[in-house]
């Protein structure tokens, strides 16, 4: 996936041990490029975490020259955090180190079965953005506009969507801040002075081959200017002028930042060992795995399940994978669910069968395990996409009524158990008929889903935000904190920090350019009666916010509190 590295394709049987020596390295590797790359203490922790996981389990193994190795690498970040010597000392040091580890599990026989396919470079450490998500850290975005004006605006309008963004007024000044900083994605102008539109895509080339993602933008895109840009790897474009939103929405999607939770997979095979391998290597792609031997256990399991995707295997002794696919297929509610077949025969013919039975796709067992883990995830999101298109609300990409309700009362049921305290919150636009009224309902119908882009963006993704009802949104947000007070502040303070973000933003329709506001009341969920009864009393503090002037966030006070 993101890294240079190639394991030998042969699925056969790796014990468990080599398989997980695999994964593990691969988080270290991933975790070290990014502490490297950021210089960061906070970063360098769960690395080194990680490295002492590691050292234990080699440990166990008797395998000394990698222990020796490691305990090198712990000592140098030890020098680090103890300030006894800088970031940039130590540095060039662990990089040697974890050389010396990937080229000695590499030598090591058996369990370590690594193979590089170039000497591994940490400068040319690919797609981080996948890590960055995991650790819900903001995304970096460069923007590359000659002109400065609208660059500098685009650039603060993007940072209201939480994500950390700079600006550049040519390729030469991008290239230099590469140097000392990190970006997950860069918006580039390909229609700048001094520079050919062939090397802007020279240089999106570049960026790509880094593993920054790329949208460029331009006045014009013609079909050359398109297939420039599809072969320079540019991720998306877009044709200037645009809004914001429309902005945000393809830097969301380039991101992957829709995604608010693992991908649930179940896989069938009748042996253990492939699937306690594809399992770890899953998991470690952000998926849940349900392995089970045969399908009879899978349709025992399936409805608590509700999987995104079934990988089946061919050929399994009892119910063979082409009549588990027709008999998940008869099942109404997995009529979207892909299913692919993993198999060890590579005939063409028996490739036709399953795709005539119902599968979307079938690999070859004998396919390196990074490319299994690209063709299944490329499957998931766009089938994720598809269902999110379908049950969100369409215009604001939010939850729609009956699904928030479900994930409030989900939440409401759930804060018992866990302990933890839960805010509900009704949101609703002020004067929002004038809106409609003044600018129309297309420019009211803007407003809306540039309110549920922001909300999507600047919320956790264990809050849930929905669509309650015309222009009013309910969010429920779910404490950390086992302190009742604390859950409370951290939510007026949450909201309100989105309220002032969202007054600020300037809505343009047909050259006219207006802002609007909106009113929160918030109440406690959890400790009370029943979700219509929370729902009602964060309706009440919203009346008490209309009332005290509107563009105010209040939190509900009962009699007694008053
Ligand atoms: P207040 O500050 O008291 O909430 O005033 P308001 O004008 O926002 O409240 P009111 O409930 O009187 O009006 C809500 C308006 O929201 C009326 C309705 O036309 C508009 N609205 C509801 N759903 C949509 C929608 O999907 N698109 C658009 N453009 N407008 C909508
Ligand atoms: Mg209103
Ligand atoms: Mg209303």
């Amino acid at each position: 996936m993101f890294f240079a590295i190639v394991w030998r394709a042969a699925i056969s049987l790796p014990s468990e041990f080599d398989a997980k020596f695999k994964v593990k390295l691969k988080i270290l590797m991933a975790l070290w490029a990014e502490a490297r790359k950021q210089k960061s203490l906070a970063l360098l922790e769960p690395f080194r975490c990680n490295v002492s996981a590691m050292a234990q389990s080699v440990a166990t193994f008797a395998l000394s020259e990698l222990q020796d190795i490691l305990s090198n690498i712990n000592e140098a970040c030890s020098a680090i955090e103890s300030k006894e010597k800088s970031f940039a000392q130590v540095s060039p040091d662990i990089d040697v180190l974890m050389n010396k580890l990937i080229s000695s599990a590499q030598k090591t026989p058996n369990p370590l079965l690594i193979e590089s396919d170039e000497s591994f470079n940490f400068e040319s450490v690919g797609d981080s953005t996948e890590i960055a998500a995991k650790q819900n850290r903001r995304m970096s975005i460069a923007i590359v506009d000659d002109e400065k004006s609208t660059g500098m605006a685009t650039a603060a309008l993007i940072s209201e969507f939480n994500f950390n963004v700079e600006y550049f007024e040519s390729v030469n000044e991008l290239i230099t801040r590469l140097t000392s900083v990190h970006m997950d994605l860069v918006l580039l102008d390909i229609t700048m002075p001094g520079i050919s539109t062939d090397q802007v895509f020279e240089f999106a080339a570049t960026l790509n081959k880094r593993g920054i993602k790329v949208i460029s933008y331009s006045g014009l895109f013609n079909f050359d200017m398109r297939l420039a840009a599809v072969r320079a790897g540019v991720a998306d474009f877009i044709v200037k002028p645009t809004s914001i939103l429309g902005i945000i929405e393809k830097i969301n999607r380039v991101l992957h930042l829709q995604k608010t939770r693992d991908y649930r997979i179940v896989f069938i095979d009748d042996q253990k060992s492939t699937g306690d391998f594809y399992q770890t290597i899953l998991e470690d792609a952000e998926c849940e795995v349900y392995f089970m031997d045969s399908v009879e256990k899978m349709f025992e399991g399936l409805d608590d399940i509700y999987p995104d995707l079934f990988l089946l295997d061919m050929n399994m002794p009892e119910v063979n994978g082409l009549e588990a696919a027709k008999m998940i297929r008869q099942q109404k509610q997995f009529d979207f669910t892909p299913i692919v077949f993993l198999t060890a025969d590579e005939q063409i013919e028996t490739k036709l069968g399953a795709l005539e039975g119902g599968a979307d796709d079938v690999i070859a067992k004998s396919t390196p395990p990074s490319l299994v883990i690209k063709l299944l995830l490329t499957r998931l999101r766009r089938s994720m996409a598809i269902r999110e298109f379908v049950s969100k609300d369409s215009l604001t990409g939010v939850l729609n009524h009956g699904q928030i309700m479900e994930a409030a009362m989900t939440s409401f049921r759930l804060s018992e158990r866990q302990k933890s305290h839960v805010s509900i919150a009704m949101l609703d636009l002020d004067h929002f008929k004038s809106v409609n009224d003044t600018f129309g309902h297309a420019a009211g119908d803007k407003v809306l889903s540039g309110l549920g882009q922001l909300l999507h963006r600047s919320l956790r993704s264990t809050d849930h935000i929905g669509r309650y009802g015309g222009e009013e949104f309910m969010i429920v947000l779910v404490g950390s904190t086992a302190e009742e007070s604390i859950q409370k502040l951290t939510s007026i303070q949450k909201l309100t920090s989105i309220k002032n973000a969202f007054a600020g933003i300037d809505f343009e329709f047909k050259d006219k350019r207006f802002r609007c506001t909106f009113s929160v009341g918030i109440a406690n969920l959890d400790n009370n009666e029943s979700l219509p009864h929370a729902i009602n009393q964060a309706d009440q503090a919203l009346y008490v916010a209309k009332k005290g002037g509107r563009n105010l966030v209040t939190i509900y006070q009962n009699e007694e509190n008053k």
